[in-house]
């Protein structure tokens, strides 16, 4: 049974999943983005929680963490979200904890991993996986093998323009495909297109926008619409780039998916002409919402017992 920790900006998730993938039980925690030595505690404390609840020993750990991180040193680099990590190395820590193998892996990477090796993108050896919720993140497999830049850098998918008229972003930027097709993009699509007695303007947000679309609301379908085809502009880019056998899709704003998947299929076909793009098989992730989690676990096998 491996130990898994999903470690993210605001709350970390522990949990024991087994060789199959399965998550035998978990818990949960705020996270202190301050206080690094805290949060080890906490880490270790729910490690052993959870492998008294799924009555098991922890034969390895494997961390999935918001980055950027180290993967190789098993260090946090400069972790926007958490300040009072940077630099410090949970791989060695809980290794001298709890005398085990160790690894860790940006979070995109880690939830790539897990649906390669135990979800939607199983036996397809090219494989991106993409999130798309607050922002778009993901992580590439190239021939079964987790691609790393220099350093072991992992690539920032959500971080190409598709548009350099269009928004600031963090980044540097303006107009990445984050900017233009992550949940807020659409929020912010509504209310500048949305008139002033538009009866749900007050609180409204990706979710609320795409049940609205679901019932017919004229504007919601707009603002999908819109959303559809950024999603598919950037999908489209990686395909070009790419050419995959698969992109596997996560996320809050997938689990509108439907809403989305016909416009984003008739970007594709209007622009990839130079590859067989509808080979590339565009399919939601299938291990739900403890995806992360199990990718944390998946860290271990791929560094460990993959043998890659
Ligand atoms: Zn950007």
């Amino acid at each position: 049974m491996i130990g898994a920790v999903d470690i993210g900006g605001t709350k970390i998730a522990v949990g024991m999943v087994d060789d199959g993938g399965v998550v035998r039980s978990r818990m949960e925690a705020p996270t202190d983005p301050h206080r690094y030595a805290a949060g080890i505690d906490t880490i270790a404390d729910m490690l052993r929680k959870t492998a008294v609840q799924a009555g098991s020993q922890i034969s390895g750990i494997g961390i999935g963490s918001t980055g950027p991180v180290d993967p190789m040193k098993g260090e946090f680099g400069d972790v926007d979200f958490l300040p009072g990590w940077r630099g410090k190395n949970p791989v060695k820590d809980l290794a001298a904890l709890f005398k085990v193998q160790v690894a860790l892996e940006n979070d995109g990477d880690a939830a790539a991993l897990a649906e390669a090796g135990w979800g939607a993108g199983r036996n397809r050896t090219r494989l991106i996986y993409v999130t798309v919720g607050t922002g778009i993140g993901g992580g590439i497999i190239i021939d079964g093998k987790l691609y790393r830049g220099v350093d072991g850098a992992h690539p920032e998918v959500g971080h190409h323009v598709v548009d350099p008229a269009g928004p600031a972003c963090s980044c540097g930027f303006r107009g990445c495909w984050e900017s233009l097709a992550a949940g807020p993009a659409m929020v912010a699509w509504i209310e500048r297109h949305a008139p002033a007695d538009y009866a749900h303007r007050q609180g409204i947000t990706a979710k609320k926008i795409c049940q609205l679309a679901q019932k017919g609301d004229a504007l919601a379908l707009q603002a999908v619409e819109h959303e559809a085809s950024y999603l598919g502009l950037g999908l489209a880019n990686l395909i070009n780039l790419f050419a995959p056998d698969a992109i596997v899709l996560s996320g809050s704003v997938m689990k509108s998916a439907s809403l989305f998947m016909d416009r984003i299929h008739e970007v594709i076909r209007g622009g990839c002409r130079f590859v067989p793009a509808e080979k590339t098989v565009l399919t939601l992730a299938s291990l739900g919402e403890d995806t992360n989690l199990i990718g944390a676990a998946r860290v271990w096998h791929y560094r460990f017992a993959d043998g890659l």
